[in-house]
């Protein structure tokens, strides 16, 4: 028999998908920059489905590549030629909310907007949320331990994980879903999966922590004249506010960029350096809060505040449109780095410059996420230079003590320089446990090792 039709016989037919047309949409990933063509893609809807794929595809002994919402920014979510895709397209449920524990289980497949209308209705939140919200999956979220806008408040996604089902590269299934918040017996499965990228197993159901549902909410846009004055901000306002949630950077440049492809219009009359979006959440009004806090922030050259939804989400499409604004302006080189952040100014001032020792013409984009010193670094037109702009950025962020990989992962993007953020006996941990579980390298290969 062959592989597609164990595989049908696996998940049914409509859900092998072998014709190129078909498979086009999986074989590409977000940023236009990586692609693979995967044999054929395949869209379990269970556990089982997921655990039969898996020994379908090690009896052949064919690489199998996984893939959830495909928003992965560094090559991970596209296949290796010749590799069978596995979609988690369809691993869909939401089991109700149990209010005692703040707890909900959920497949791997949920987007992360499903997943915030399922449970904001139950009057909780999850404590992760970003602009991909519409297409990213959870399994994603967890494969990839996103970050995002709450960091500040809830951590990362690995904070929000108390129990994972998931399928090993045998074809064996681990399930620990009880949601013990306390449970220290031996190693902790759920930490090892998350931000393993597909490298250890297919994530197939979640346990996860809620946060509470906050409706007073508070967004305040600040004009500053530099990142230091940025990052002044924030402490002041991290130490007055309790409810502050967000607090994310961008500059001159990109709002710019936004302001053209989104056709927005100037958030202030005049044009500053850089910009400071904050937001505050609790059970009350928070605005008044906010409004104080601000008045004594010297740095502070213009700011605008809103507490209605429309407001609100009209500040934060300054923000957030920064990802799709770019991947509008042509094919980016995009690097996802944090450094100390009482270096983020210094490394701010030097990006652009060592973008442009490499890539002469190239156009460097930065954003971020203040408090954890997190910078995305997006260059225009240098494509062609992807490597060299690779190198010199990263090797800047490593002087700084900083990460080469703050939260999109590592993926095919940034694997050659794995060895600047890690030490070869950690590198050597990483494999000696990818051998261990995927002793023939079948799961996402190339992806993190
Ligand atoms: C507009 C935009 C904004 C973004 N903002 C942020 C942000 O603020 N913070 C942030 O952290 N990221 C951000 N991202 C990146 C991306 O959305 C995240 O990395 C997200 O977690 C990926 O989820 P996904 O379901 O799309 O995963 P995919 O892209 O499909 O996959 C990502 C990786 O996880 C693996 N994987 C996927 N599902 C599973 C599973 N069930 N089991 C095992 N492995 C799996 C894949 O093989 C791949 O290696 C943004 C992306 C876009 C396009």
């Amino acid at each position: 028999m062959t592989l597609e039709l164990r595989l049908a016989e696996a998940v049914g037919d409509d859900h092998v998908l072998v014709d190129a047309s078909l498979r086009a949409s999986y074989e590409t990933d977000w940023t236009r920059r990586f692609r693979g063509a995967a044999r054929c893609v395949v869209r379990p809807a269970t556990t089982a489905e997921v655990a039969a794929v898996v020994q379908a595809c090690v009896a052949e002994d064919v690489a199998l590549c996984l893939q959830g919402g495909n928003t992965g920014l560094v090559g991970g979510s596209v296949p290796v030629d010749g590799a069978v895709l596995l979609s988690t397209a369809r691993l869909r449920d939401l089991d109700a909310v149990d209010p005692l524990s703040a707890q909900v289980t959920v497949g791997a497949g949920v987007t992360l907007a499903s997943l915030q209308k399922h449970v904001r209705a139950a009057g909780f939140d999850v404590g992760v949320d970003f602009a991909a919200r519409e297409s990213c999956t959870v399994g994603g979220m967890v494969a990839t331990n996103a970050g995002g806008e709450r960091v500040l408040r809830y951590g990362t996604m690995r904070a929000q994980v108390l129990g994972v089902e998931a399928v090993l590269a045998d074809g064996s299934v681990v399930s620990r879903l009880g949601g013990l918040p306390k449970d220290n017996t031996g190693y902790d499965v759920v930490s090892l999966l998350a931000g393993s990228e597909g490298t250890l197993g297919v994530i197939t159901r979640l346990r996860l922590r809620l946060v509470p549902l906050l409706a007073g909410r508070a967004v305040a846009l600040i004009a500053v004249d530099d990142t230091a004055a940025a990052v002044d901000v924030v402490r002041r306002l991290r130490d007055r506010l309790p409810s502050l949630e967000a607090a994310e950077l961008f500059f001159a440049d990109g709002l710019a960029l936004v302001r053209e492809k989104a056709g927005l219009a100037a958030p202030f009359a005049d044009v500053h350096p850089a910009y400071l979006l904050v937001e505050c959440a609790q059970h009350g009004d928070p605005t008044d809060e906010l409004l104080a806090a601000l008045e004594e922030c010297e740095a502070i050259r213009d700011a605008t505040v809103a507490s209605d939804p429309r407001g609100r989400h009209a500040l934060w499409t300054y923000r957030e449109s920064h990802t799709e604004s770019i991947n509008a302006a042509g094919v980016p080189v995009k690097l996802d780095v944090a450094v100390p952040l009482p270096s983020l100014a210094a490394a701010v001032a030097e990006l652009p410059g060592t973008v442009a020792g490499v890539a002469a013409t190239a156009r460097t984009i930065l954003f971020g996420h203040v408090n954890e010193g997190n910078l995305h670094v997006n260059v225009l037109g240098a494509v062609d230079d992807g490597e060299a702009v690779s190198d010199a950025v990263l090797t800047l962020v490593a002087s700084y003590g900083g990460s080469i990989s703050a939260e999109h992962g590592v993926g095919r993007a940034k694997r050659e320089w794995m060895s600047l953020s890690r030490s070869p006996e950690e590198i050597a941990m990483m494999r000696s446990i990818k051998d261990a579980l995927d002793p023939r390298g079948l799961l996402n290969p190339g992806v993190l090792l």
